[in-house]
């Protein structure tokens, strides 16, 4: 959803005649965009963030935007207070502030040499310097905002707000125009994206959605995240199964593995039922690769019950697992009812067999792929090679000399390993 934000956020900004560079120091314009999942996440946008002051210092005409979940929905009073060098305050999803404020700044006229600028290559004057124009052939669409759910550890239902399904018609426009600009591939975002529509009047659905996505020429793959076990229903599964340009690609989080962890989490599925999804979707959906997302050392996990992850994990072979160590967020029902009482040290130890565990799955899954022809969407040259993903989602990097940026390629993998495979062109 950040990303998904930021490609907003800079492209309305590229509207306005600004244009993105590599370096923050010559920026005129920062916009921080932050995350406060976890308090990881937290710890690093404030460092990064003061390490922006520096520059502002230098500089004081740069404009600092502080923007996301850090600032929430709410009064941001005590953040100005604290940060007096950020210029703009903006909530998640909402570059309007920044805009506003740049607005602003462009008719005081302090901004007038840029505007001139902008001005010239808006009306033609100076050609718009061509390597600084990103394309991007990979696009987010967020379809459904926020999320009106309170699992007990999460805090996005109280920095993004409650559940909000964006109207049919705005997606499908916007759908439509991003293929016109080359886009073929587009992921549809949402907190649960399965519910889409349901607060919608008339209650338009997510396979709704996606057949009239797949209508739309020029788009070659459609994506959604990220589900929850309890909404993805049979049909929207044999909507992912019929339709050629949704990708058999599925993301959908378990959390733990322990009945009564889930319970405490209040996720609302056993880990019985998630099970059973599972074995739904790999039935229905040819082909399908599954994502999932894990936390250990959730206040009361015992040894007993993080074992029950595991096992659940080493059964179900995932293809991609998400993983996080617990952390405490200030206003949740766990940080107000439940002690976090798993070390850090545990929580690591936890972590890491996990990690280990998945990396032996995925390494294993992908031995599976060798010598097999593969679709290949090519998004970026890196290091010399290109690289792209398979409509399951799995990377490939692929050498040749032809420009292959943006196409749709057959590749068969010719190496592989734990996060990546190689691939030739055929
Ligand atoms: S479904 Fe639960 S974990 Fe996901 S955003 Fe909503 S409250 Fe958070």
């Amino acid at each position: 959803m950040n990303v998904s934000d930021s490609q907003r956020t800079a492209s309305a900004l590229e509207k306005l005649g600004y244009t993105s560079i590599e370096r923050a120091e010559q920026a005129d314009v920062i916009v921080l965009n932050t995350c406060v999942v976890r308090q990881s996440a937290e710890d690093r946008a404030l460092g990064r963030l003061y390490s922006l002051r520096k520059l502002k210092e230098k500089n004081p005409g740069l404009v600092i935007n502080l923007m996301g979940c850090l600032v929430g929905y709410k009064d941001n009073h005590p953040l100005q207070e604290k940060l007096p060098f950020v210029d703009v305050f903006s909530p998640p999803s909402d570059p309007t502030p920044l805009l506003q404020y740049l607005q602003r700044k462009n008719d005081q006229e302090v901004f007038q040499q840029d505007k001139l600028k902008m001005n010239a290559y808006l009306d033609g004057e100076l050609p718009l310097p061509e390597n600084e124009i990103g394309k991007t052939f990979s696009a987010h669409i967020p379809v459904v905002y926020g999320c009106s759910f309170a699992c007990t550890y999460c805090i996005i239902p109280y920095r993004r707000g409650s559940e909000q399904s964006r109207p049919m018609e705005d997606i499908l426009s916007e759908a439509a125009s991003l293929a016109n600009q080359g886009v073929r591939e587009i992921t549809l975002l949402g907190q649960i994206v399965d519910r889409y529509g349901l607060d919608l009047p008339g209650k338009p659905d997510l396979p709704l959605l996606l057949n009239e996505l797949h209508r739309i020429n020029g788009l070659e793959r459609i994506r959604f995240l990220t589900s929850h076990p309890n909404w993805m229903t049979p049909e929207l599964i044999d909507t992912v199964s019929k339709l050629p340009k949704v990708c058999e690609h599925i993301e959908v989080p378990t959390q733990a593995g322990n009945n009564e962890v889930l319970r405490r989490m209040k996720r609302g599925y056993t880990a019985e039922d998630y099970r059973q999804l599972v074995q739904l979707l790999r039935d229905r959906i040819e082909g399908v690769s599954i994502a999932t997302d894990i936390i250990v050392g959730f206040p009361g996990e015992t040894e007993a019950q993080f074992m029950d992850t595991y096992n659940l994990m080493e059964e179900l072979q995932m293809d991609v697992a998400h993983l996080a160590r617990y952390s405490t967020r200030p206003g949740t029902v766990a940080a107000r009812h439940y002690v976090d009482d798993v070390s850090e040290q545990e929580k690591m130890r936890r972590f890491r067999m996990l990690e280990n565990l998945q990396a032996e799955i995925s390494t294993r899954i992908h031995q599976r792929m060798l010598h097999q022809t593969v679709e290949v969407l090519i998004d970026e040259k890196h290091k010399m090679q290109w690289k792209g993903r398979t409509r399951t989602n799995k990377l490939v990097f692929i050498n040749s000399e032809e420009n292959l940026l943006g196409k749709i390629v057959s590749s068969r993998i010719i190496r592989t390993g734990t996060w990546s495979m190689r691939g030739e062109l055929i």
